[in-house]
């Protein structure tokens, strides 16, 4: 098996997503465009593509590395401090519904 080129893995937690849409867009009534989950604790936030990057935020705000998509049908991972996507095999695949 190939080594992950990201070694924050050890970082990820029993996680449950934190709201089924942005968090901190649903708090300012604002839109998103799509979603990431945050593997360490959980948070929901919005992509680059979004007005807010509220994803993004969480990262250079908390300091948590590593998130999931949160769309349907998208299994990929996303390491910050590595600028690497991996997907993790066995993985659950989180989604908003
Ligand atoms: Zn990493
Ligand atoms: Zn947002
Ligand atoms: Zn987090």
């Amino acid at each position: 098996m190939p080594e992950l080129a990201c070694t924050h893995l050890d970082q990820v937690g029993d996680v449950t997503p934190s709201s089924n849409g942005c968090e901190d867009c649903l708090r300012i009534g604002a839109k998103w465009v799509h979603l990431r989950m945050c593997m360490v604790c959980g948070h929901v936030g919005c992509c680059d593509q979004s007005p807010n990057k509220h994803a993004t935020a969480h990262f250079h705000e908390i300091g948590h590395p590593i998130i999931q998509s949160f769309e349907p049908g998208e299994d990929w991972w996303y390491c910050y401090l590595d600028d690497v996507a991996f997907e993790v095999d066995g993985a659950r695949s989180w989604s908003h519904s």
